[in-house]
């Protein structure tokens, strides 16, 4: 008999899973598949939309082209050829100061320099501020610690302003977050092991250029391999990979419409109950939902399991897609967007250039724009009527960008306690939630609730799943080189 799987969910994370566990397996002789999902749409986050012919990201608009996940998904799926990267022109941040926007300077990499004159010649910092992030270089290793705040790191290794004016900011438009409670081991382990290593992020950060550099010319002419942007998309917006992976999967896998309400064992098997009042039957049940939903579904099965999901955080954030006429815009729009931080009290975290920053956002003579409000730090913001986002966020791109005539149209696109937030302590959380979830055999949870919230993140994070399950049914080596 096939080995009966439910995924609940059907965002990249479960769509992935069910991916992964298709290239496995003999499908479907061996896995009897069913993606139940409560929305009558499948992409959870992801949606792409076309207005007036402009390409309309509600969601996530692009991903991180460093992380491999999602781009070797692509190339399994022979979509490799739809990715698309950024505009090569202009590729370049805002940071608000002072109610207007000042370029990042050049190599500024998150949280500190790996370039010289652009640094030094850069209005954004004070010279007090430039030497204080210069300490770097001297300052001591910090004693190891369980964990600490980005803020309480940044603040220690670079100094107030580096976290005020770039990284809170940054980690705003990323996370959505505070860097006074986000955890560092969590969310950038990259710099902490930079001090840990070379005692000193600016040292780390230039010997890995230096690296880089060294590997590319090394390679030479004789590499020709393909080069990405840091950040890519897809040429029809980031639906695609969703479409894609909807599309190959067997008839009726895909069930939309079906809201599970509860899990629970019985015997060998798991029994999944959904809000119309069936029971499903499986072998194995993986949950790709935010933790506080998962929650819910073990809260009968296991309820110390149910208390530990429920404890992670979460942020809520609208974003605004503005459609404007080119003419009415007076800013230069030679960047890919800004950010703002806290400390120059705003009603919005970032503005994004979309139809700058990708191809094929915006018929000619127009620009798509758009903003994100609300987050763990203008918490209250998004409590506001969609019409009050719109016209707050429309007042801020006024005012920085001097943007005088109304939108073509406007798209206000909520996403309510989405965003996770990793805070100190998190990676604890997630080890003792992974200890209970093993005492239930045939039981999955993943997404972006435990280990990285980006979409490459969630790939893996549905594969891994994928090739647990697969190598408790066929341990044998060979089952996961495929
Ligand atoms: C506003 C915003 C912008 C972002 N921008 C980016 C970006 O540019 N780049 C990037 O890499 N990442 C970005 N992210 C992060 C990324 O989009 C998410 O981490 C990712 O999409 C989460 O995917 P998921 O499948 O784990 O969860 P989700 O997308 O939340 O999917 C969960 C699915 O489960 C369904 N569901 C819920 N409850 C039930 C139930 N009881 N039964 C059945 N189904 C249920 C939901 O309808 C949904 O379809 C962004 C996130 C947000 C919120």
């Amino acid at each position: 008999m096939a080995h009966r799987v439910i995924i609940i969910g059907a965002g990249i994370t479960g769509l992935s899973a069910a991916h992964r566990l298709q290239e496995l397996q003999d499908f479907p002789a061996q896995i009897d598949l069913k993606i139940l999902e409560a929305s009558e749409r499948p992409g959870g986050t992801i949606e792409t939309v076309e207005r007036d012919g402009f390409l309309v990201e509600k969601g996530p608009d692009s991903f991180l082209s460093s992380k491999p996940w999602l781009l070797n998904l692509c190339k399994r799926l022979k979509i490799i050829d739809r990715v698309v990267q950024t505009n090569s022109d202009n590729r370049r941040s805002f940071v608000v100061y002072q109610g207007a926007l000042h370029p990042l300077p050049e190599g500024f990499l998150m949280m500190a320099p790996t370039r010289l004159r652009p640094f030094i010649t850069s209005s954004l910092f004070s010279w007090a501020g430039k030497l204080r992030m210069g300490l770097d270089l001297v300052l001591p290793r910090a004693e190891p610690s369980d964990d600490e705040s980005v803020a309480s790191f940044v603040r220690r290794r670079l100094g107030r302003e580096a976290l005020e004016r770039v990284v809170q900011p940054l980690i705003g438009g990323i996370y959505t977050g505070d860097p006074e409670n986000l955890s560092l081991r969590a969310t950038m382990p990259r710099f902490l092991e930079m001090e840990e290593k070379h005692g000193s992020v600016i040292r780390a950060m230039w010997r890995e250029q230096r690296q880089a550099a060294y590997r590319a010319k090394s390679r030479g002419s004789a590499d020709s391999g393909a080069r990405y942007s840091m950040m890519v998309s897809f040429d029809r917006g980031m639906q695609t990979i969703v479409d894609e992976l909807v599309r190959i999967l067997p008839d009726q896998t895909l069930q939309l419409g079906r809201k599970a309400t509860g899990i629970r064992r019985l015997g060998t098997e798991w029994q999944v109950t959904t809000s119309a009042g069936a029971v499903h039957t499986a072998d194995d049940v993986m949950i790709a939902l935010p933790s506080y939903k998962a929650a819910n579904l073990v809260k009968d099965t296991d309820p110390e399991l149910a208390r530990r999901l429920s404890g992670l955080s979460y942020a809520s954030s609208a974003i605004v897609n503005f459609a404007y006429d080119r003419s009415d815009i007076p800013h230069a729009l030679d960047g890919f967007g800004f950010v703002v931080p806290e400390i120059e009290g705003r009603n919005i975290i970032a503005g994004s250039f979309s139809s700058i920053k990708f191809p094929n956002r915006a018929p000619d003579g127009k620009v798509l724009l758009r903003a994100f409000v609300g987050g763990a730090m203008q918490a209250h913001l998004y409590d506001m009527d969609d019409e009050e986002i719109e016209h707050l966020a429309s007042q801020e791109l006024l005012d920085l960008m001097g943007i005088q005539a109304d939108p073509l149209w406007s798209i206000v696109t909520r996403w309510p306690l989405s965003m996770p937030q990793y805070l100190v302590g998190h990676m604890q959380r997630t080890e003792q939630i992974q200890t209970h979830v093993s005492r239930h055999t045939g039981l999955t949870l993943m997404g972006n609730a435990y280990a990285g919230v980006g979409l490459p993140d969630c790939v893996r994070s549905g594969e891994d799943a994928a090739e647990r399950v697969i190598s408790r049914l066929q341990p044998q080596e060979a089952v996961l080189q495929a």
